[in-house]
């Protein structure tokens, strides 16, 4: 049992000693950069570390903690951001060659308000090429691998994200989830990653993939640090004009307040056909343990049928590619991203540019989006999957009648071999069959960690609730972490003092 290093702390341990003075926010940065030096080179989560700029930032959040002016819960954390955040004068690449030398001049609304609150900017983290991927293999700029085993994968497309804070080179980072991107790989990584309610996070100035799908959240190593960062981050923006005009619930007085952390009165619905042949042993007898778990806090399980869900993959990757072949038709060497060929001609240019910047995944998705989205085929496809969408949210709001919230496994299995699925792509895409629904349907929903398999690798439960019920998915994954250790366990990275232990 080895004492938890500064950089270990959960978000709201660290806040707590931030503000009693027991802990500088300059001190707790160099411990994370110390830890991005020490580990970084295994798990290759940071395509850029901004150090200067933290040690500046925690400088300036120490003052105001000295102070005690304008103290809010981020004051002081050390963050760090999916390389998709547009970020003033810090490179925002996407992963991309395409973007490799494409420095904002802006930040986005979510960096804004992190700012604002004196968070504390690590730098920039690695994802799948413009967030396509579940494994985080689709980089066009380095390799991220899963903490727990270097031989598997960070999960994706925020590999990066999920793995900065399993390995404790970060206290939180931001993500986003167009079809699992959050919770997968904080499932992966050990590590609770939350997808908010569309629309409740702002996404102006960030890199769009799919924009009816697309949502920014939090990754931390809890339930409490994740609604700090939520907090922050969320509501209303007029840059945004599908973002939610609704206020912001206090999250993390309200999981100070809720307790005794009880579950009494929560019903938690069972879906049947999230329990299938498909998922391993291992997840599912650890999911259904810490469905137990929820029901010797108090709440009740209530069996529901979500009966669409066999159709969830086809229509996201109809919608997910029509959406991503439009949006990424700004890449053309003249507005945005490089220049190939400039004396050939538009034509020319915009083809060599596209050929020479997208990977393989990315160029494979403009291909079908645009195929489906063709005169001629947009009944049959496009607009077969909108309608097939509708009758997926209809088969949750049927669910929402009767329950509070879902639970099920985030993922099919455990992470997978490095490369095990590259050459597959379907395989790859089965990867967030069980994600991919709530994205669909809009809904909030998280991953928390509720166990290990046989081989000592990180397991995830999967709670989704009602349009803007972020509050009851925290509260119950809060609950879950005050009863359980799953979340303190932590990896023994090479060159790091982790145990590989709890504490
Ligand atoms: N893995 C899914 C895809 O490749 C989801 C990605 C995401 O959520 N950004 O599209």
């Amino acid at each position: 049992m080895s004492e938890r290093t500064n950089n270990e702390l959960s978000i709201e341990e660290a806040s707590a000693r931030l503000a009693a003075r027991e802990l500088r926010s300059v001190d707790l940065t160099r411990d994370c950069l110390a830890a991005i030096e020490r580990t970084d080179a295994d798990v290759g989560s940071f395509l850029e570390v901004t150090a200067d700029l933290a040690l500046a930032q925690a400088a300036d959040a120490d003052e105001r903690l000295d102070a005690g002016r304008d103290v809010r819960p981020l004051t002081g954390i050390p963050i760090a951001l999916k390389d998709l955040f547009v970020t003033a004068g810090v490179r925002t690449t996407c992963a991309s060659k395409m973007l490799e030398n494409f420095v904002p001049r802006y930040d986005g609304t979510a960096v804004a308000r992190l700012r604002e609150a004196g968070a504390v900017l690590l730098g920039k983290v690695n994802m799948d090429e413009f967030a396509m991927g579940s494994s985080c293999e689709n980089s066009a700029l380095g390799k991220t691998r899963n903490p727990w085993d270097l031989g598997r994968v960070a999960g994706g497309s925020s590999g990066g994200s999920a793995t900065a804070v399993a390995a404790g080179q970060a206290l939180g980072t931001l993500g986003t989830d167009t079809g699992g991107s959050i919770r997968l790989p904080a499932s992966y990584c050990g590590v609770v990653g939350m997808k908010p309610t569309y629309g409740r996070v702002s996404r102006f100035g960030v890199v769009a993939f799919a924009s009816s799908l697309d949502q920014v959240g939090p990754f931390a190593r809890t339930a409490r640090g994740a609604a700090a960062l939520l907090e922050c981050v969320a509501g209303h923006d007029r840059r945004d004009m599908t973002s939610i005009d609704a206020p912001v619930p206090a999250y993390t007085a309200e999981l100070a307040s809720s307790g005794d952390g009880r579950l009494d009165g929560v019903r938690v619905g069972i879906p049947s056909e999230y329990f299938t042949d498909g998922i391993e042993a291992d997840v599912d007898a650890a999911v259904r343990a810490a469905i137990d778990q929820l029901v010797a806090l108090g709440a009740t399980t209530v069996p529901v049928s979500l009966p669409h869900t066999d159709y969830a993959v086809a229509t996201y990757y109809l919608v997910a590619t029509a959406e991503a072949s439009s949006n990424l038709g700004r890449y053309d060497g003249v507005r945005y991203g490089m220049r190939v060929g400039d004396d050939d001609g538009l034509q020319a240019m915009y083809g060599a540019t596209r050929d020479a910047g997208f990977g393989e995944e990315v160029k494979r998705r403009i291909l079908l989006g645009t195929y489906a989205l063709s005169a001629g085929y947009y009944d049959a496809y496009y607009g077969k999957a909108m309608k097939v969408r509708t009758l997926i949210r209809g088969d949750f709001d049927a669910a929402f009648a009767d329950v509070d919230v879902l639970a099920m496994p985030t993922s099919p299995g455990t992470a997978f071999e490095v490369g095990a699925r590259t050459a597959d792509p379907l395989s790859m895409y089965l990867s967030d069959i069980l994600t991919i629904p709530a994205n669909l349907a809009g809904l909030p929903c998280l991953s928390v960690p509720c166990g290990f398999d046989a081989a000592g690798l990180p397991i995830g439960l999967q709670l989704v609730g009602p349009t803007l019920g972020e509050s009851v998915l925290l509260r119950a994954a809060a609950a879950f972490e005050d009863a359980t250790d799953h979340w303190r366990r932590r990896p023994a990275l090479a060159g790091d003092g982790g145990s590989g232990s709890s504490d």
